[in-house]
């Protein structure tokens, strides 16, 4: 190395080098090296729901895990779910960022005409793919991009959809607890490089099942609340026991809110028409009826002006903005109850003191919605987002191509660090296919090398040459001169 060459490099004339060999090292390394990079660096995300966490809670005992996230993270205020706000519809939004009427899964329990079939969230019948192929959620899509994905009893997440399962998955199970779950969550997460899931998904029944047993305003739904703060403050730990807690993008939402009910506040279909004339599908305070051969005429007349706390709409007249009509899973009549009624057939059924399933403007059917990791902004809060969002941010974060959804990335963007740029890099996850990548990084890297050596042979000559500088510089500052004189 010559004189002037290493005195360049002492005088801080090698800090571009650094740079340079930043840029070269996957070049010259060997390609192993290179994919392992890649996959080490891939996005993490992993979406969590409390079932029935109205927005509301965070705010009724203390919830130090809660507001640890919200402080390190986002929090969006009002999150607008989906009609009608159940369990399943709404878990298959957040995962498709589809309305129920184009994703399929128009309530817990539906009917087919055109299968002529019954699917219920309580019998094998859902396990049938069938009913899930209007859509694909993004554990599937993950899975064909090159990436990897683990689920814990998301609702779905368990039947083979287009032919796929997650990598993991647990087959549900109520009585598993929840430590249970977040470990294995853990352990996908953790895995060694090649078989780490990049997306998880993790769900836990409460405080969903207590709200129906109690009513959300019982104060024993308090202790339920903090219990959930808990429960997240375990996860919160596992994941950084786990040495992961800083990669992985954690989101924290529901599927909806709850709403008080009263006994004195039920709605006797008996009451009004017989049970001759129709079939009952789903539940209070959603209820779909088919009526029979020839009488939706005679059984829309008997129930539309019956009860003032119930809504009736022929499928054809349901609201627009519900976005709920355009699915032969949807019945000729639908029902709703006003806020806090319930529609049953007599006394005799099951009586809830919280329910859900009303109206998404509502804010009592609003979920919580909080967020942390490398792609969110830190101590920010948002007012309103709507559900549908959710899946084009997922997918941004993960670097996948998000399918045509009724979402929005743009209306969600600011709940992240960095702005997205228009193209998305979908060949992210795809480290095995990307053939061209090491033919780019040596083109990349040799003109780099070219560029390097013009500079220094420039810096060089110049050096050289001072006398020459200065005569220069003298005569570029000739105002300069005279007033020194
Ligand atoms: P709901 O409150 O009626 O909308 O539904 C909530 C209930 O759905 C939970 O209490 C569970 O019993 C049930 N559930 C949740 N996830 C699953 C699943 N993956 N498979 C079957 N049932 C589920
Ligand atoms: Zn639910
Ligand atoms: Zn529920």
């Amino acid at each position: 190395m010559s004189c002037t060459m290493l005195r360049w490099l002492l005088r801080g004339g090698c800090r571009p080098l650094v740079g340079l060999w930043a840029l070269l090292l996957p070049v010259v390394s060997s390609h192993g090296l290179q994919q392992d990079a890649l996959t080490e660096g891939r996005p993490k995300l992993l979406l969590v729901s409390f079932d029935g966490f109205r927005w509301d809670y965070v705010d009724r005992v203390p919830m130090p895990n809660f507001f640890s996230i919200m402080n390190d993270g986002v929090m969006v205020k009002q999150v607008e779910n989906i009609y009608i706000t159940k369990t399943f519809p709404n878990h298959y939004t957040l995962v498709t960022g589809l309305y129920a009427e184009t994703h399929g899964i128009v309530a817990n329990e539906m009917f087919d005409p055109v299968l002529n079939r019954s699917f219920s969230i309580e019998t094998e019948t859902m396990y049938d793919p069938q009913w899930w192929e209007e859509a694909v959620p993004l554990w599937v899509s993950i899975q064909k991009a090159g990436g990897r994905s683990g689920a814990a009893m998301w609702p779905g997440s368990d039947v083979k959809i287009r032919g796929v399962f997650p990598n993991q998955f647990l087959r549900y199970n109520a009585s598993v607890p929840f430590e249970t779950r977040v470990e294995r969550i853990i352990q996908w997460f953790s895995a060694p490089k090649e078989e780490a899931v990049d997306f998880g998904v993790l769900y836990w029944e409460d405080p969903d099942k207590s709200g129906h047993l109690l009513g959300p305003q019982s104060l024993l739904m308090d202790a339920v609340i903090a219990g959930i703060d808990e429960k997240l403050g375990f996860l919160m730990n596992e994941l950084k026991k786990a040495g992961i807690y800083e990669k992985v993008n954690l989101i924290v939402t529901s599927d909806h809110g709850m709403v008080q009910l009263s006994p004195d506040h039920i709605i006797e279909l008996d009451e009004y028409v017989s049970r001759d004339l129709y079939t009952w599908v789903d539940k209070s305070p959603v209820v779909g009826i088919l009526p029979k051969e020839g009488k939706l005429d005679e059984v829309y007349s008997k129930l539309v002006d019956a009860n003032p706390n119930m809504m009736v709409y022929k499928k054809e007249s349901i609201p627009a903005h519900f976005h709920y009509q355009h699915n032969s899973r949807i019945m000729p009549i639908l029902l709703e109850a006003k806020e806090g009624w319930t529609i049953m057939q007599n006394r005799s059924g099951t009586f809830l003191l919280g329910n859900h399933g009303n109206d998404n403007t509502l804010p009592s059917m609003h979920p919580v919605f909080i967020a942390r990791g490398p792609a969110f902004r830190q101590n920010y809060v948002k007012s309103f987002m709507r559900s549908v969002d959710l899946y084009p941010l997922m997918c941004h974060i993960l670097s996948i191509p998000a399918l045509p959804n009724n979402g929005s990335l743009s209306n969600v963007k600011d709940l992240l660090l960095r702005e997205p740029t228009p193209t998305v890099p979908s060949a992210r996850l795809r480290v095995k296919d990307n053939s061209y990548a090491p033919l780019v990084g040596s083109l990349m890297g040799v003109a780099m090398v070219l560029g390097f050596l013009v500079v220094f042979i420039k810096q060089v000559t110049l050096k050289q040459l001072p006398s020459l500088k200065h005569r220069r510089r003298e005569m570029s500052q000739p105002l300069l001169q005279d007033l020194h004189l």
